[in-house]
């Protein structure tokens, strides 16, 4: 160990490890990991090995491939074995809903490149012969997965990056972190103190208690996990000897289990029910390389619907029982990147897949500490997407529900139930006597839509046109003819004051800043001309701007306005969180409504469309801002929270004359589809320019120089490569819920090649069975004259002009031709004709919202 450091990683698991083999790769010297005993004594050594590529979130998936693509790279390198098992893979559906979400699955694989089929329980037999067909209508085919040797693995990265000139510190375990006035880190070990610019926790098992050093509470727990090695099943050896190939794995859903062969018998892994945190408040520094005692009867519930799966494991005997903890945060995916409200102390922890997704973590963290940027769309990952509101005891409620839903199906209109309701604003109560269901927005209950009655206020789980969607339409039309009223809460809200916060904000955002009583909407953009943030920012008084923006990115866009600032701007910051929160009434009688309450006159000609001021209504000191997310005549009004009751309950008095009705979020987001509105996190990530996302007139490259406005230039210069666009699908009793790919009559390979490239970003190396490479883009982008050409971000039904809609993404040079061309959109393995509207099906003038 030297004096100095440029970074110190700590904590010598795979993950770890592949953050200092990523950095020694990129080019970075004087790095030191420093490991507590021996590399892989957390959860590493006892892991099942198991990887794949398949993920929820198509950004995760990607990175997921590249980890699997890079195990050949270590061992070339290191000339350590990685223990490679590619025998692919098969999930199993026992249910038709099950198969819809494989379907959905499947196909969302097609624009990543992923060769996934759609394939029979016969047809899994013949690869997995334990398997009694007869309890499955079908499975999920992935030749990507398969497994590998942890200890080997973790040992391949680490040689790796010593042969690239990192260092390594065994058994010394860091006891301390300070940090010097000018930034530089003390990091105090059993072996002596060196220093360093850059500290990464990837303490894994004691990755909380590493954050503790610093003050820290990383939203992250253990849980105890079981699999089982069977003695030598005869089966087996059979299918061995006559095929000369080993088992693939499968995912048994209904079972909650996985299993694959090992040795000459199975290994078999439950996320069981009554599943149990392990050190749920702290771990023991004295945990070494130990496992925890096993319970038979914890995982026998799991374990009896194996055997009616697989039968020939009843008589298999258990060679060998392992139960091991390893840590999730909240919603089950990593926790990386720079810590928000420290200076270069970096996360790399709550890896709950460390050989799926260890290799991407350290690609993207590694980027971000060197380059200022993960490279990649991880916001899926980052540690800023949980706010304050993930306490420990939310945390272990939330961890608990998601492995125990780890091989669930996610229905698109379900919520999840743990650790709710959390936080609630003052009209929580009024909302609920009115049947709302409610939804959990960042930590806070959000009304999804009004039932008829108390015993119907629930959501029916399915992927298909569920129980809601006559009370969304009535909600939709009320508003559409009349007025309604919704909670606006769930937004996140900045004050940012001080004589240098026009031009500082002017440097951070796209559009013009407002002048004072004015509002606009704003991309703000990375150094890349990528779409980082999407605002609506109103000057109340002069010098003094109110920020509107994504709830779930308000720690993640904090972290990037505190790291714009310079000591020497006079600019205060100020996350208001829910000290101030909203209420929005939109329709043709809004005016009239909010008239009654106000003293001010808001004719249109006194308070026109994005205008914004300070009003007392119903005597209560508010902001309202003449904008409105339904494309309506409409209003925001925010206020703090001990007025909300009030200004609620005044709203719905002055409007009864005019059949006010309550409105939520699906209705909400139903009229913004009828306006073609794009939202953060679907329409608007940090993949695409703001040309791409159609966000041209928000974009003003005249003014000062500002964040990513010579990279915007050079997009609308060179022209896009992407579209963001409209489509009305005929569809039939579902509509899209994200992540559909989109179909177009155009000869194979013009686009796709582009499309599978462009959204899975460097298309990692395949292998096939032999282990040779496989092409990258596969059959199933491809059927007959069709190809996907695109993704689908988001969509739903227009109630108001009946139609079934749709958003995503297609090549900008297939667009220039799109009245030539067909579409159709896949939902549940179904293609529905698909037509680009170019005007919002809604107002296309715009001329309700300005009226
Ligand atoms: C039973 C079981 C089966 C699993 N199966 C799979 C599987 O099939 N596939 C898969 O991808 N994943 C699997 N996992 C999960 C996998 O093990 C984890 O994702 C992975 O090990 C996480 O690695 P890590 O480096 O983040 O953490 P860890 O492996 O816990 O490593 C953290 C390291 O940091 C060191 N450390 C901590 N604090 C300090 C300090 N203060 N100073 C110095 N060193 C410190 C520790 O000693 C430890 O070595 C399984 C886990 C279990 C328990």
């Amino acid at each position: 160990m030297k004096d100095n450091y440029r970074a110190v990683v700590i904590g010598g698991g795979v993950v770890g490890c592949s953050v200092l083999y990523h950095l020694a790769k990129q080019g970075w010297k004087d790095i030191l990991l420093i490991e507590r005993s021996e590399l892989t004594s957390g959860s590493s050594w006892h892991a099942a090995g198991g990887f794949h590529t398949l993920n929820g979130d198509p950004n995760v998936a990607k990175l997921q491939a590249y980890t699997v693509s890079l195990y050949k790279e270590l061992e070339e390198l290191s000339g350590q074995k990685c223990g490679l098992h590619l025998t692919g893979g098969a999930m199993m559906a026992d249910s038709p809903e099950r198969m819809d979400f494989l379907r959905h699955t499947h196909a969302k694989g097609r624009y990543l490149g992923m060769s996934t089929e759609i394939i029979t329980p016969s047809e899994v037999k013949e690869m997995f012969p334990l398997l009694d067909e007869s309890h499955f209508v079908g499975a999920l085919w992935d030749p990507v997965e398969g497994h590998l040797d942890p200890s080997g693995t973790t040992h391949a990265y680490a040689k790796s990056a010593k042969i690239l000139g990192a260092d390594l510190s065994l058994r010394n375990r860091v006891i301390e972190l300070n940090q010097n006035s000018d930034g530089v880190w003390n990091v105090v070990t059993e072996k002596g103190t060196t220093t360093t610019e850059h500290v990464v926790n990837a303490g894994g098992l004691w990755a909380r208690e590493v954050g503790r050093m610093v003050g820290l509470e990383l939203p992250l727990l253990a849980m105890e996990h079981h699999y089982i090695l069977t003695d030598e099943i005869p089966e087996v050896v059979d299918f061995n000897e006559k095929t000369g190939k080993e088992l693939i794995h499968v995912i048994d859903f209904k079972g909650e289990i996985y299993t694959r062969q090992e040795q000459k018998g199975v290994l078999l892994g439950t996320y069981e029910q009554a599943c149990e945190p392990w050190s749920p408040i702290e771990t023991p520094w004295t945990f070494g390389h130990e496992l925890l005692e096993p319970n038979l009867e914890r995982i026998s519930p799991s374990l009896e619907v194996g055997f009616k799966h697989f039968p020939p494991l009843e008589k298999a005997g258990i060679r060998k029982m392992i139960n091991g903890p390893f840590t999730f945060a909240p919603d089950g995916n990593p926790l990386i990147g720079p810590v928000p409200g420290l200076t270069n102390y970096w996360s790399a922890c709550a890896v709950m897949a460390g050989f799926s997704q260890g290799g991407g973590v350290g690609l993207a963290l590694s980027n971000w500490m060197i380059e200022g940027d993960p490279g990649h769309d991880i916001f899926g990952m980052d540690i800023a997407r949980f706010g304050d509101f993930a306490t420990l005891r939310y945390t272990n409620a939330k961890v608990r529900e998601n492995y125990s839903r780890r091989f669930r199906i996610s229905f698109p209109n379900e919520e999840l139930d743990a650790g709710r309701p959390h936080q609630t604003t003052p009209i929580y109560d009024l909302l609920m006597d009115q049947n709302a269901v409610m939804g959990n927005s960042w930590g806070l209950e959000n009304a999804l839509w009004f039932a008829p009655s108390k015993e119907e206020a629930k959501n029916v789980l399915s992927f298909y046109r569920s129980n809601d969607f006559n009370s969304v339409k009535n909600e939709v039309k009320s508003v559409r003819s009349g007025v309604g009223l919704t909670e606006i809460s769930n937004f996140a809200k900045y004050r940012i004051s001080g004589v240098d916060a026009e031009s500082w904000l002017s440097e951070l955002m796209t559009n013009n800043i407002p002048k004072k009583g004015r509002i606009v909407l704003t991309p703000m953009l990375n150094e890349f001309g990528k779409v980082i943030g999407d605002f609506t920012i109103a000057q109340i008084s002069q010098g003094d701007f109110y920020i509107w923006g994504s709830q779930n990115a308000q720690k993640h866009h904090m972290r990037w306005f505190k790291n714009h600032l310079n000591d020497q701007d006079q600019v205060n910051i100020e996350c208001i969180d829910q000290n101030l929160v909203g209420l929005s009434i939109a329709g043709p009688q809004s005016r009239n409504v909010l008239q009654k309450l106000v003293d001010t006159d808001i004719s249109n000609n006194n308070f026109k469309f994005m205008s914004s001021q300070k009003m007392d209504v119903a005597g209560a000191p508010c902001i309202v801002s003449r904008i409105t997310f339904t494309g309506d005549l409409g209003y925001e009004i925010w206020m703090e929270p001990s007025y909300q009751r009030k200004v609620y309950l005044s709203l719905k008095s002055a409007g009864k004359d005019f059949k006010i009705i309550d409105f939520g979020t699906r209705a909400l987001l139903s009229m913004r589809l009828e306006k073609n509105f794009p939202t953060w996190g679907h329409e608007l990530r940090p993949i695409y320019g703001p040309y791409e996302c159609s966000l041209d007139r928000f974009i003003k490259l005249d003014k000062n120089i500002f964040i990513g406005s010579d990279a915007a230039r050079k997009e609308m210069e060179n022209g896009p490569n992407l579209k963001r666009v409209s489509f009305i699908i005929d569809a039939e009793d579902a509509d899209v819920m994200g992540d559909e790919p989109i179909w177009a009559n155009v000869p194979k390979g013009e686009f796709t090649k582009f499309i599978t490239e462009t959204k899975s970003g460097e298309s990692p190396t395949r292998f096939d069975k032999d282990g040779k490479s496989c092409p990258k883009i596969e059959s199933n982008t491809s059927d007959g004259d069709w190809n996907v050409v695109g993704w689908v971000t988001s969509g739903g039904y227009g109630h108001h002009v009946d139609l079934s809609l749709a958003q995503g993404y297609i090549p900008f040079s297939l667009f220039k031709e799109h009245n030539e061309k067909k579409f159709q959109v896949e939902i549940l393995g179904k293609k529905y004709n698909a037509k680009i509207t170019i005007d919002a099906p809604f107002d296309p003038s715009g001329s309700v919202m300005r009226g």
